[in-house]
């Protein structure tokens, strides 16, 4: 099976005035197609700075990221934030959507950034926002929607470039807990279905059977319990 994201001994160290703290301590993780993975760990146990450095947010100390078995390393900041448009996806906690764009606006404004043509962005928008139960939706503005609705366009937008990976940062952490199955399902759904690799943080215990592995954050690295 085709790995579509992989972290190689990740480390990462940050200076607090005068002494250093190893967050990350040689972290491996390999995500393959299709697959869904929670990460789980206490809050200051590094979930946040991993979720960085997979989404080249921000760069290890030492190690490696390889998505779709390219490395980052060494990239620029043009090649970086162009991997970013074309290979990742995010969802984050709040939906951060654009209180001036109706929901169909969002996707495009970042189909436009990724480059996609005008016709093949409208199509694409509409398919995704059919899929997600959306289209009703396509003309109303953010603040007219449920946090769910929300979410959900939230998930659109990242899938609008096709990418190859999709990074969520505790994505059900403002919704009821069907609407956070909802949502997590949605992710689990487009991994297998599309062959993305999906990355989700979440402190929410109920959609952990939803995901294809539970690892944990423990002194640095990944771990299975
Ligand atoms: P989590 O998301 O699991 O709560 P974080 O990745 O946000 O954890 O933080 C892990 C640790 O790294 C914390 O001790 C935090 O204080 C430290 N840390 C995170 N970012 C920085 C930074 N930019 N500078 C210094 N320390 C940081
Ligand atoms: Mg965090």
């Amino acid at each position: 099976m085709r790995q579509r994201i992989e972290l190689r001994d990740i480390t990462r160290v940050f200076e607090d005035g005068g002494t250093q703290r190893t967050v990350l301590d040689k972290l491996n993780l390999s995500v393959a197609e299709g697959e869904l993975v929670a990460v789980m760990g206490p809050s200051g146990s590094g979930k946040s700075t991993f979720l960085s450095i997979a989404g080249a947010l921000l760069e290890p100390t030492s190690g490696d990221v390889l998505l779709d078995g390219k490395s980052i390393t060494g990239k620029s900041q043009q090649e970086l934030s162009d991997m970013r448009l074309h290979k990742l996806g995010f969802i984050f906690q709040s939906a951060n959507l654009i209180p001036y764009l109706k929901v169909e606006e969002q996707l495009l404004f970042v189909a436009k950034q990724g480059g996609l043509d005008k016709s093949q962005a409208r199509e694409r928008a509409k398919g995704l926002l059919e899929k997600l139960g959306l289209a009703h939706r396509r003309s109303a503005y953010p603040d007219k929607l449920s946090g769910g609705e929300r979410q959900r366009v939230a998930i659109a937008r990242a899938l609008m470039n096709d990418p190859a990976v999709l990074l969520a940062d505790e994505p059900t952490a403002s919704l009821d807990a069907s609407r956070g199955m909802d949502v997590v399902r949605m992710i689990a759904g487009e991994a297998k279905e599309q062959g993305k690799a999906a990355v989700m943080v979440t402190h929410d215990e109920r959609v952990l059977p939803l995901c294809d592995r539970v690892l944990y954050l423990e002194e640095g690295r990944l771990v299975q319990r």
